[in-house]
């Protein structure tokens, strides 16, 4: 089977009817790029810096930072890749930031929260991923952001590092695209403020799946009802993609479900043109989108808006999944 899927690794990232939908790699270590080139994906729709704070005993340099940085962007070779900044507290812990101990971790001090408070080390990586962005083309990414007032707030941290640079007279991209992870219910719901501010959406499903249906999506016990397909999650996505839409920011998604076959027929309905995945999905996302048609997508959501149940969700979708080589 991957074998015959590799062969697809060439073919333009299309529907029959010639919808272009670009896959993209979500990826965490420099390791990965290799697999990502292989599956020829058009670049990197996400890129968790996390993983470069973890496992160490102090914080990165601003160097060090840089040097992955700038070689992920000149090993995708002008594909673009897009830096999220540090996501961590909730189930990612750093021992050296002394996390307090929190009742309920992923509502807790995390991701954007933490940059926020912790504006030295937020700059520090705001520079690093600046000035590796004169060597290829390199997207910032907010994470967690619930309120206009934080998206403001980290651009204004944003702006110093700019500042910083000019004065240094160290080089970097000055117009630089800046987009946030849509993956707080709050965020979906003023996703039509914030779309007017940034430049682009990613849907992170993982999270917002969590928090529209409060379930934790690390407790086995609750599992079975983390639905990705519950009808609440998919007004959360259709919402997102038309207030995106009405305002021209760019609209991807990145949580698991943008590498879930099942759910192809959700990002026609919604006109969603880019999705992110781990680099194993990307053939086999491809090799539906190939059988699939884009010219289906208003039917779908004719279809899918008035399913009352998870179960007539996946119905549908079942109807239009396109699977087997
Ligand atoms: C998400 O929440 O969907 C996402 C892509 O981010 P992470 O899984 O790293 O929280
Ligand atoms: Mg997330």
């Amino acid at each position: 089977m991957q074998e015959s899927l590799q062969k697809l690794a060439h073919l333009p990232s299309r529907t029959r009817d010639g919808v272009q939908v670009n896959l993209a790699a979500n990826i965490s270590s420099v390791k990965e790029l290799a697999h990502v080139m292989g599956s020829n994906a058009s670049g990197v729709g996400l890129f968790r810096t996390e993983f470069l704070y973890m496992d160490r005993s102090t914080f990165p340099l601003e160097e060090e930072q840089y040097a992955v940085y700038r070689e992920v962007a000149e090993r995708l070779n002008g594909r673009p890749v897009v830096i999220r900044t540090l996501d961590v507290g909730g189930d990612k812990n750093l021992d050296y930031l002394a996390l307090p101990e929190e009742e309920n971790p992923s509502l807790g001090y995390r991701a954007i929260r933490i940059s926020l408070d912790r504006t030295d080390l937020f700059k520090t990586q705001l520079r690093a991923i600046l000035r590796a962005s004169h060597y290829g083309r390199i997207k910032i990414m907010y994470p967690m952001i619930s309120s206009l007032d934080e998206l403001r707030r980290a651009n204004l941290v944003l702006d110093e590092a700019k500042r910083e640079l000019d004065q240094e007279g160290l080089p970097y991209r000055p117009d630089i695209e800046v987009g946030i992870m849509i993956e707080l219910p709050a965020a979906v719901m003023i996703s039509e403020l914030l779309a007017q501010e940034v430049d682009f959406f990613s849907i992170g499903t993982n999270d917002l799946v969590q928090y529209v249906l409060a379930v934790d999506r690390m407790n086995e016990q609750v599992a079975h009802l983390y639905d990705p397909f519950h009808p609440a999650v998919l007004r959360m996505l259709k919402l997102t993609a038309d207030n995106a839409r009405l305002h021209g920011t760019h609209v991807s998604v990145c949580g698991e479900l943008a590498g879930d076959i099942r759910a192809l027929p959700i990002w026609l309905a919604l006109g969603i043109t880019e999705l992110s995945m781990s680099v194993q999905s990307i053939l086999k996302v491809k090799n539906s989108l190939l059988q699939s048609r884009g010219s289906d997508g208003p039917q779908i959501w004719r279809e899918l808006a008035p399913c009352p149940s998870s179960a007539a969700v996946t119905e549908v979708l079942g109807r239009y999944m396109k699977s087997g080589l």
